[in-house]
């Protein structure tokens, strides 16, 4: 066989080198067959010019080959091939051809040259791994037939050509494409190109997915539209359009109604290219922001949900930076127009006027703020728009940044003014309350003369007897001390009784404010009685008292109390003056209550007197309700609120025998007071 019809089998190197191991072949077999006379035939030389030849072709064209038997051992092996494996010829040849392959492809091999053998001079191909003597791998694609040798033996005949390079450039490419489509799956972004010329588009994995399509429909503007939520179609078919006709970059959010009745958010952004031939083709991506969009609407709703919160609890809310300097205000619009303009950039010592009137209290919030830490309800004096004085209640707290680093308060405000009005003009009533106490009080005190200065002249004249029988008992012979000495104690005692009522009508006198301490209650009525007695006497009253034992004390204001019983003492009194055949009685009792759980302490005043007419007993309790010419009628609303300023009640019935009872109800402590 010829060279030159060798090459009819083709380019491939397999076929070339099937073609050649042939001739290879046949020249064993003439050798064979060669008559053993001297001398070589031409033909000889010829065929043995073709073997040196086609020696050379098979050891050094770049390709690797193989000669197995059906066994899998290894016949013969070029050097190049060997060299490729890094083996030398004489390594290999004698060795199974597995020891060349991956252990988890041997079956693989086997498999390959069972089907070659069983389709003898077919050509077989495949791509394979090989393992160099390095370990490294090799990437081959081998081309491989089995035939017949002369002596009816098969043998396999293998070409391999190194593919490494383009398995590793195939497998970059793959690893990058999944890289690819494993980020747009993360990043639920999928990419498209969309030829606006032809309308066709071709678009990855995670878009058909983001679309809800299976990954086999091919995607047209048509579908797209169809699955754009009605109400975003229009606008998103428009701005595409209009972004292609223009040849302009797009971008647009819209939403996505799917067949399942769900929605989805998406954003597309696309970027305008020009293909080979001039037509615009776009190259984008689009996401799928639901997740996102939900974090926000969520995010929306509880700043909403704070707002609220934040705006019915106050009128307007405020943010200072570090250096506490305003930098927002931000108004309830019910009371837009309170702030006053131009505050941002301030800070809040620089809105109060009042700083310098109270420095402790702004020193002490400085000091706060300084420190970093939450206040709450600051009250202070500033102008609202139109220069008006306002109070204002504000509360704060710090915020940081993710360091730690401070960065400002944040905070609301309210405008009390109101409630502050309320305040003053609550405490300008009750000192008039307190004043009007006081005066009504002096003027009991006035119309107690007589008896204060009985009260006072008595132990004065005491003195005075004891202090001329001192004189008495130190002028005899010889002088008797010891009686002396009785004389001056007693004389000592007379003028403390003497200052003890002058003291007691001094504090009737001088106090305005309420004082609340433990009391005995019967202790309180008997010294009320003592600045009265006089008084009873003078109008030839009798007072019984009727005071019971081991009462528990009461919290309340000793002063008060008194004026209160000295009150109803004194109306007791003059509601007898008409007496004639009733006696001029005045029964005064301490008593405990204890009704439904309720447990009171029970001062009553009854007299025998005018008594109380139905129409009299509503009203007498109204300031200036009287029925005497000299009366004021201010006494029983006076004595009311006072007994009610100590959670008490003062009421009045007509007695069955004539006269009227008025008694004082005052609430116990749940434990006995000590
Ligand atoms: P004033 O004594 O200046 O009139 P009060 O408020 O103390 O003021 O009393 C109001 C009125 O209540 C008296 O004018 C009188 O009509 C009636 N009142 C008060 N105490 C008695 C009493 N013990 N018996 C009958 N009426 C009384």
């Amino acid at each position: 066989m010829m060279p030159g019809q060798i090459a009819k089998f083709g380019n491939s190197a397999a076929q070339f080198l099937l073609g050649g191991l042939a001739a290879l072949r046949s020249f064993g077999n003439g050798e064979k067959d060669r008559p053993a006379v001297g001398g070589d035939s031409r033909q000889d030389i010829e065929l043995r010019d073709a073997v040196k030849q086609w020696r050379e072709v098979f050891e050094h064209n770049p390709v690797m080959y193989f000669m197995v038997d059906p066994a899998g051992t290894v016949l013969n092996v070029n050097t190049f091939g060997a060299a490729q494996l890094g083996y030398t010829t004489a390594e290999l040849i004698g060795q199974s051809v597995l020891n060349v392959f991956f252990e988890e492809d041997h079956d693989t091999v086997r498999r390959s040259v069972a089907l070659c053998l069983d389709t003898l001079d077919q050509s077989h191909t495949w791509e394979i791994r090989k393992i160099r003597k390095d370990g490294s791998v090799l990437w081959v694609r081998e081309n491989a037939k089995a035939m017949l040798r002369g002596d009816g033996t098969p043998i396999l005949l293998v070409a391999c050509e190194n593919i490494t390079q383009r398995k590793e450039a195939e497998d970059a490419l793959r690893r990058s494409e999944a890289n690819l489509a494993g980020a747009q799956e993360l990043s639920h972004t999928g990419s498209f190109v969309w030829r606006v010329a032809t309308g066709e588009i071709i678009w990855s994995k995670e878009s058909s997915r983001i679309f809800q399509f299976d990954e086999l429909t091919k995607p047209s503007i048509q579908l797209l539209l169809e699955r754009i939520h009605p109400g975003d179609r229009a606008a998103a078919q428009q701005k595409a359009f209009q972004a292609a006709h223009e040849g302009k970059d797009f971008e647009n959010e819209y939403r996505l109604l799917l067949p399942d009745g769900s929605t989805k958010y998406l954003h597309s952004v696309a970027r305008a290219t020009r293909d080979a031939n001039g037509s615009i083709e776009y190259v984008g991506s689009t996401a799928d922001i639901t997740a996102a969009k939900e974090a926000e609407r969520k995010l929306r709703e509880s700043e909403q949900r704070f707002r609220d919160y934040a705006e019915t609890a106050s009128d307007w809310f405020w943010e200072t930076g570090p250096d506490h300097r305003i930098t927002l205000i931000a108004e309830h619009p019910d009371t837009a127009g309170t702030v006053p303009s131009g505050v941002i950039g301030m800070a809040r010592w620089d809105i109060a006027p009042e700083v310098e009137l109270e420095p402790e209290k702004w020193q002490q919030h400085r000091a706060t703020l300084d420190a970093h830490l939450p206040f709450r309800d600051l009250v202070y004096r500033t102008k609202d728009n139109n220069g008006c004085p306002i109070y204002v209640r504000t509360s704060g707290k710090p915020f940081f940044d993710a360091t730690g680093d401070f960065l400002g308060y944040r905070g609301v405000c309210t405008d009390v003014t109101a409630a502050i009005r309320a305040e003053q003009a609550e405490e300008a009533l009750r000192k008039a309350q307190a004043e009007l106490t006081h005066v009504t009080r002096v003027t009991t005190l006035g119309e107690l003369t007589a008896s204060i200065a009985h009260e006072i002249t008595q132990p004065l004249a005491a003195a005075i007897s004891n202090a001329d029988a001192c004189i008495g008992w130190l002028d005899r012979e010889p002088a008797d001390l010891k009686a002396a000495r009785r004389s001056a104690e007693w004389i000592i005692e007379d003028a403390n009784r003497a200052s003890e009522v002058i003291r007691r009508i001094r504090a009737l006198a001088k106090k305005t404010e309420i004082e609340v301490a433990p009391l005995d209650i019967n202790q309180v009525v008997m010294e009320a009685m003592a600045l009265v007695r006089r008084e009873l006497a003078t109008h030839a009253v009798s007072a019984r008292m009727e005071l019971a034992s081991d009462l528990p004390r009461i919290c309340g204001d000793r002063i008060q109390l008194q004026q209160v019983l000295i009150n109803l003492v004194m109306n007791g009194i003059e509601a007898m003056q008409a007496n004639v055949d009733r006696p001029r009685e005045l029964a005064i009792r301490s008593s405990r209550a204890d009704e439904d759980g309720d447990a009171r302490l029970l001062l009553t005043v009854t007299d025998r007197g005018v008594g109380l007419g139905k129409d009299v007993t509503d009203r007498i309790f109204t300031p200036f309700f009287t029925t005497k010419s000299d009366g004021l009628g201010m006494g029983l609303s006076i004595c009311r609120s006072i007994i009610e300023a100590h959670a008490g009640r003062l009421s009045a019935f007509p007695n069955d025998g004539g006269g009227a009872t008025f008694q004082i109800a005052l609430p116990l402590p749940d434990k006995d007071t000590p």
